[in-house]
Formats: C-alpha cells, sequence, structure tokens
C-alpha cells in the first residue's frame, strides 16, 4: 500500500508502515482488568457491538454476577434525540445502587460515544461526587487507531491522578502493569529478599491502589504502558529503563535494574536470584530443541512483540524473520532492541496486504498474529499463535519461563503432528 520508510536505530532495520490494519480495541483489556482489581466494575458507554465484543472476548458468565457491562447507545442517542447524558447518569445510579459490592466504576468510552463526544470525563467527575464514596473514573477502550493493550495503559493512567500521596520515607519500588496474581506474588518475595520495599499497580481493589511521591522510581511490568509512565512521571516519579520480565535474562534484567537504583548488594542480587534462574534455565531446555533455528515472524498485535523476539532469538535460538509491532516505544524499549540479533527486521504500524505477502512469500515455521489473522494463515499450513494469549496467561518471571516456551512450541508440535 505505501512504500516503508526506513531508519537506522540501534542496529536493526526499522521500517514504518501505513495502511489497513488487523487489531482489536482497547475494550479488551477489561477483560483480564476486571480479574485484577476485584472490586471495580467496568462500564463500556459503546453499542451492541461492543458488548458482543466484550462478550465473546471474556466468555458468557452465566451464573456469576459480572463486573462489566455496556450500556449501550441506540439510534436516538446516536441521532442526538435523547439526553446521552441523563441517561447514562440514571443507568449508573441503579447499578450502584443495586451492586453495593462496587467500590470503583471505569466508565469505559468507545468508538460510539467517541462519535457523539459524549463527555464522559466530566460524566466520570459529576458521578463521583454523587456517589461518593464509590469513585468513578473514566478512559477510551475506542478501536479508532489503536491497538487492544492501549485499554489497560488508558486504564492504569486513569487512576495515576488518583492515588494518594505516600508519606515521606515510606515510598518504595513501584511496579505499573497488571501482573495475575500469581506473578505478583513471586515478585513481591523476590523484591522482599533483595530488601527493596514495593508496591503494585493496579491494586487488587480499590482501597488498596498504592500511595506515591515524587522522587520515587518505577519499573514497568509491560511494554505497552506509555500513558501510565506519562502520568507517572507528571507526578515526579522516575522510570527505571530496563528489559521487561519475560524468560529468564529479561527477568534478570528487570530485577537488576531495581537492585541498582536501591543500591543491593550485589552477592545479595546473586542469593536472591538464582535459584529462579536456575529453574528457569530447566525449563527452559527442554523447549530449545523445539525451538532453535524456527523462522518466527510477528504481526503487530499486543506490543509485546520486540520483547517476545528477543527472549525466542537469545533464550531459545529461534530465527526472526520479521517483527511486526504496533508501536515502538524507543525509550522503553531501548534495552530490547538492543537484546535484538544485528538488523532485525522491525515494521512499526501496520500495511496488512503488504505483510501477508511478505508472510506468505517467507513461510515462516511459526506466525505470531490476531485472531483475525490465524485462520486464514492456518489455512495456508502455517502454524501461528495467537498473541492475546500472551495476555491470558501468566508469562512473567523465572518460574513462568517455561510455559512462555511451551505457548510457542505448542503450534509447532500440533503443526508436526498434523504433518505426519
Ligand atoms: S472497535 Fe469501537 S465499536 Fe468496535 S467494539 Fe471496539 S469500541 Fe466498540
Amino acid at each position: 500500500m505505501n512504500a516503508p520508510v526506513r531508519a537506522e536505530s540501534c542496529g536493526i532495520d526499522l521500517a514504518r508502515e501505513r495502511g489497513q490494519r488487523a487489531v482489536f480495541c482497547g475494550l479488551t483489556g477489561i477483560v483480564w482488568l476486571h480479574r485484577k482489581i476485584q472490586d471495580a466494575f467496568f462500564l463500556v458507554v459503546g453499542s451492541r457491538t461492543c458488548a458482543h465484543l466484550i462478550q465473546s472476548a471474556a466468555g458468557v458468565m452465566i451464573f456469576a454476577e459480572p463486573r462489566f457491562a455496556t450500556a449501550i447507545l441506540d439510534e436516538r442517542d446516536l441521532a442526538g434525540l435523547a439526553d446521552a447524558e441523563d441517561e447514562l447518569d440514571r443507568v449508573v445510579e441503579r447499578l450502584v445502587a443495586r451492586r453495593p459490592d462496587i467500590k470503583l466504576l471505569f466508565l469505559v468510552g468507545s468508538c460510539p460515544s467517541e462519535v457523539i463526544k459524549l463527555d464522559l470525563t466530566r460524566a466520570a467527575l459529576r458521578l463521583s461526587r454523587r456517589l461518593a464514596p464509590v469513585r468513578v473514573l473514566s478512559y477510551s477502550g475506542s478501536g479508532i487507531e489503536t491497538t487492544f493493550t492501549e485499554g489497560e495503559d488508558a486504564c492504569l493512567a486513569a487512576l495515576v491522578p488518583d492515588l494518594p500521596e505516600a508519606p515521606a520515607g515510606e515510598t518504595g519500588l513501584l511496579v505499573a502493569g497488571a501482573l495475575g496474581d500469581v506473578v505478583e506474588d513471586q515478585f513481591a518475595r523476590l523484591f522482599a529478599d533483595l530488601g527493596i520495599p514495593v508496591r503494585f499497580l493496579p491494586g487488587r481493589s480499590a482501597g488498596t491502589m498504592p500511595g506515591i511521591a515524587p522522587g520515587q522510581p518505577f519499573l514497568l511490568a509491560q511494554p505497552f504502558l506509555a500513558g501510565t509512565a506519562r502520568a507517572l512521571e507528571g507526578r515526579g516519579l522516575h522510570h527505571l529503563p530496563a528489559p521487561f520480565p519475560l524468560g529468564a535474562e529479561g527477568t534478570t534484567g528487570w530485577l537488576r535494574a531495581a537492585a541498582d537504583a536501591f543500591g543491593v548488594d550485589p552477592a545479595r542480587f546473586e542469593a536472591a536470584t538464582a535459584p529462579g534462574r536456575r529453574r528457569a534455565a530447566t525449563a527452559l531446555a527442554s523447549h530449545r530443541e523445539r525451538l532453535t533455528g524456527r523462522r518466527v515472524f510477528f504481526f503487530p498485535d499486543s506490543q509485546l512483540e520486540v520483547p517476545l523476539a528477543r527472549f525466542l532469538w537469545a533464550e531459545l535460538g529461534a530465527e526472526i524473520v520479521e517483527v511486526g509491532t504496533p508501536y515502538l516505544h524507543r525509550g522503553h524499549l531501548a534495552h530490547e532492541i538492543a537484546g535484538l540479533p544485528p538488523g532485525t527486521r522491525v515494521v512499526e504500524g501496520q500495511s496488512l496486504d503488504d505483510q501477508m505477502d511478505r508472510a506468505r512469500a517467507a513461510r515462516p515455521d511459526l506466525t505470531v498474529c490476531g485472531l483475525g489473522l490465524a485462520n486464514p494463515l492456518e489455512a495456508e499450513g502455517l502454524a501461528t499463535k495467537w498473541s492475546i494469549e500472551l495476555l491470558f496467561t501468566p508469562v512473567q518471571g523465572y518460574e513462568q519461563a517455561g510455559d512462555l516456551a511451551e505457548l510457542f512450541a505448542r503450534p509447532l508440535r500440533r503443526r508436526g503432528r498434523l504433518e505426519v
């Protein structure tokens, strides 16, 4: 569609493309965020399409009271014939009256709410005053020119202005990014072994959101949190540059960035991390045979592509054909970019047809892509991995390094069986 624009960057072959895209919208993040913040409710202000997306992404919960829903804008709202603001207030008030377990309510904007310019920031302020002590915040999950992990970024960024100021001398490290509870518990133990006080954003409930203070360092646990990082920096915190905790090497580099910032003794660092590194090395060894030399192609989808390519190449010996990524934050990804093999082709943005042509021509052993592309590519004989699975599965840290490798090894094994 349009020729890639070449740019020189850190030894990689970086190109930018614009054209047709195939990605989910930011509403998808609700699926893992509602599990993480256990007394939060996510009210999408959108259309029936938005409701269908959320229901099919999350699975239909029949017996549980779900903690997400869609306030559906109908034709009268879209035509400006009804007062959507009044109607929204009524819906939220009814919801909060019926569900006293809700302590934090997110109004989540969508394409339709943005088209009719429904001001959810103002609505959240108005409803917060009216419904106190329930907090009402808003963010956009709209699909226009976005990708699905941006929903988490927008949600966490919306939380930052609301975080309490921590008392002087009581701040430690802040880790930003929703992690599976099991992963968070493992990291909390590792930071305790290193002697580093740590809090996690988001907290597991509205009442356990971390206090923060100017000068406090923070680590990103996910590579797609540019807006959250900006909001934290706006409150005077400073980002610790680090790789992301994917695989043994990524986890060690990530922990080391914190250890260096807090002046942890190298012997203590070694003692705290050696058992995890050993277990991760053993777990990875069992997948190396299946993945070494395998050619992997990433379509842009989750924004995890660059760290995953580094992991597959550096820790499992895979060959990287192309790394597509919706956005490339060169600051946050500097360590990961430096960890890629020299000359790796990294494509920021997407021109779907061009990228499909390149994938077909390259015939990679494994293609990591969104749900919408996986079926056609499988039908053409290519093994695929859904990138969204990497968000639904706990994959960070030493104890999950083997599971992360297994996610990539499984489709190769399945395709191997099909071909026998
Ligand atoms: S892309 Fe827009 S209309 Fe479609 S589900 Fe997402 S927010 Fe709703």
